[in-house]
């Protein structure tokens, strides 16, 4: 008798597919999900091949002290051991989280809770930090909260879809072959990219603004002071439910036809056009990824797009809408339960009010009573010797972190690293005193939230192997060893995911965009067949949100909107005549962060095997497609395949960001990175770094 399909949630990016796993003779096979709303079915190539991914070579199997293999019980007494010591020697701030958007909801938020009401410091950050940092600090301040307001759906009843800083094809696939659909379907939807490359997502444009890379602020400045000469403002919109309007249009009234053009690398006749599809267009929607948010001002950025709709009035409405789409599967899941160091818990922040009530809910009168570190930041306050204490999990921060070999010498010099991986010999595993076998996709159960903030659940359908056990599990066992028994006796996801959703809704009298309290009375077997939800979930909404603000009502205190006056800024690190190309950096299509899963996949390594950089032909006639060459920053060097290409624009390198030391030791493009950060959100500027190229 054929076994039944398993329901889960890809491994991957931030779309969240829903995938059907299904038993074969040997192993399994995934396809899409029929009933998800994020997929109705469809996968890409990524998706497809996860049963490709789920072998056990080079997995970490055992828990390990100084890479011998121990006993848990030996494991989880060092970790409790080691951090008491450094929080009784040095105190709590002296230890640091850093977690990972692999993270499930409920490994987040035990993580969050033992750190930041617990051990009393605010050091939870993650490598989202990395990812879409910016846009929460974009919604924040526009929306006064951290809510994405739009879906999928939006996307593809949209007359016009803006994709800027996103190369949708290749990054979130799914997302792009359901907006090419819709396009096939109906002709007449525009479609405008703006990246400064030219992508496959540019396939299906109608227009392609390659503009000056970083130069994106000053676009949509631009397009804002168009439409508020052209009466294209919805003046009614922007009276009653905003605030902030006219600073905001009096800066932008700088940003003519004439200095946008110039300033972004354009022609006035490209900008009419673009102003032109816009005026045009009743239902626009944005979507927006990493090359807004990995930028030294990417909030301003992020701001510049959402002040646009609200503007028009293009916000809160079927089609419409500023749509921040995330790069991991969990990010939002972090984002939701407080994982960044700038978060208490459950969009709370750090007033006396949320300190005090959020330690009312964990009975806990040791809550962290300020932020902690951000990623770059906790990374540095390691290297200088104020964290001597840090717990890394799911994550490969000597790969994905800007400044990644000044991030590895500090490791080094850090007296207590603890890692929770999947994989055994990482560059950070290698780096760690104690090892700790996590659970990985397939094995673990929890819940994830995609970029439309629809609640998803991710299944086992394998046995655990080893000794490998959940995060979640580890978390608690350590918490117990530190004396916090009571507050994590966990024995199962569901119970976890309880308290997260009964934490969303207290004392949360609507003030809060993220509300789960209609989920806080799940059973486990409910909590187990959960349906794809969106956020959220309560008394007035028991079904779920597919749509923010409908009823115009913002989360700031007056239930008005904000625009931001922005001052476009161009990327901090310019090009000088030593370094005279600048770098940018992302992903391809078939292969995930730094390659621990898909670098399994015989089938994936063939799309791209090996690390490589693309650059216009004028920029280095003399190097040809296959050859060797060494490209270089003030920080350090990496080893590339060359491929020169006519479509690259001038002066700029592309580098993939998934190479890490196992597959080429010289590949690790972070390790080029200067740590600019934007000041607001902590983001790091990873996609504009000064660069050399010559023959190897
Ligand atoms: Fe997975 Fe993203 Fe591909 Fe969907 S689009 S199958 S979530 S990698």
């Amino acid at each position: 008798m054929k076994k039944a399909a398993i329901s889960t949630t890809c491994a991957y990016c931030g779309v969240g597919c829903g995938v059907s796993m299904q038993p074969q003779a040997e192993g399994f096979s995934a396809s899409g999900e029929v009933s998800h709303p994020a997929n109705f079915g469809r996968l890409c190539v990524k998706g497809h091949a996860l049963g490709e991914t789920l072998s056990l070579a080079g997995r970490l199997l055992q828990p390990e002290i100084d890479r011998q293999p121990v006993s848990w019980s030996k494991a989880l007494d060092a970790v409790a051991n080691g951090l008491q010591d450094v929080i009784r020697e040095f105190g709590p701030h002296a230890v640091a989280f850093y977690g990972s958007g692999q993270l499930l909801t409920e490994d987040y938020y035990v993580a969050n809770k033992l750190m930041k009401g617990f051990i009393g410091a605010g050091n939870m950050d993650t490598n989202s930090r990395l990812c879409m940092a910016s846009a929460v600090v974009g919604y924040k301040r526009a929306f006064g909260a951290d809510a994405v307001p739009c879906n999928y759906q939006d996307l593809i009843v949209a007359d016009c879809v803006i994709l800027t800083g996103s190369n949708t094809a290749w990054a979130h696939p799914v997302a792009y072959q359901r907006l090419a659909q819709a396009k096939k379907e109906r002709p007449e939807m525009r479609i405008i990219v703006i990246d400064p490359r030219q992508t496959a997502t540019c396939d299906i444009a109608d227009l392609h603004l390659p503009l000056r890379p970083g130069s994106d602020a000053a676009l949509f400045c631009g397009a804002l002071n168009a439409m508020a000469q052209s009466g294209k403002l919805d003046a009614d919109f922007l009276q009653h439910h905003t605030q902030g309007a006219d600073e905001t249009l009096l800066a932008a009234q700088d940003w003519t036809l004439a200095k946008t053009a110039s300033f972004c690398g354009l022609t006035t006749a490209q900008l009419l056009t673009f102003y032109q599809i816009i005026a045009d267009s009743d239902r626009l929607v944005t979507l927006y990824s990493m090359g807004i948010n990995q930028s030294s001002s990417g909030v301003d950025k992020c701001n510049a797009i959402i002040n646009l709709h609200l503007a028009t009035g293009k916000v809160g409405r079927e089609g419409c809408g500023p749509f921040s789409i995330t790069g991991q599967p969990n990010a939002m899941g972090g984002r939701e339960v407080g994982g960044l160091a700038n978060q208490l818990a459950s969009h709370m922040g750090f007033t006396p009010e949320e300190i005090d009530r959020v330690g009312r809910f964990w009975m806990s009168d040791n809550v962290t009573q300020s932020p902690g570190l951000n990623a770059v930041d906790l990374f540095r306050a390691i290297e200088e010797g104020q964290i001597k204490a840090v717990w890394i999990m799911g994550t490969n921060p000597l790969v994905s972190l800007p400044d990644a070999d000044r991030v590895r010498a500090g490791l080094a010099r850090c007296p207590l690293v603890i890692v929770s991986d999947i994989m055994r010999d990482t560059d950070t595993t290698r780096a760690a005193h104690i090892c700790l076998p996590a659970l990985g996709w397939g094995e673990k159960n929890g819940t994830v939230t995609n970029s439309e903030r629809c609640i998803s659940r991710q299944r086992a359908f394998l046995p655990a192997p080893g000794e490998a056990k959940p995060d979640w599990w580890i978390l608690s066992q350590v918490a117990q060893r530190l004396g916090f028994a009571d507050a994590f006796a966990y024995q199962h996801p569901a119970e976890i995911f309880r308290e997260h959703a009964a934490l969303s809704g207290f004392e949360n009298h609507g003030s809060r965009a993220f509300d789960i309290s209609g989920l806080a009375q799940l059973t486990n077997f409910q909590w187990d067949s959960m349906r794809p939800l969106q956020w959220p979930v309560n008394a007035a909404n028991p079904q779920g949100t597919a749509r923010l603000f409908t009823d115009l009502q913002f989360f700031h205190p007056d239930g008005k909107a904000r625009l931001i006056a922005i001052t476009p800024q161009l990327p901090m690190n310019q090009p000088t005549t030593a370094y005279p190309l600048v770098m940018n950096t992302g992903r391809v299509r078939d292969q995930w962060h730094t390659m621990t899963r898909t670098g399994k996949s015989a089938r994936l390594m063939q799309h791209i095997s090996e690390p490589f950089c693309q650059f216009h032909p004028d920029d280095a006639p003399h190097i040809h497609s296959g050859d060797l060459v060494r490209v270089a920053s003030s920080h350090g060097w990496l080893l590339l395949r060359a491929q020169p290409d006519s479509l690259q624009p001038r002066g700029s390198v592309f580098v993939p960001m998934h190479w890490n030391s196992q597959f080429s030791q010289q590949a690790r493009v972070d390790a080029l990175i200067e740590a600019h950060v934007d000041p607001l959100s902590g983001q790091p500027e990873s996609k504009h770094m000064p660069v050399s190229l010559r023959h190897w």
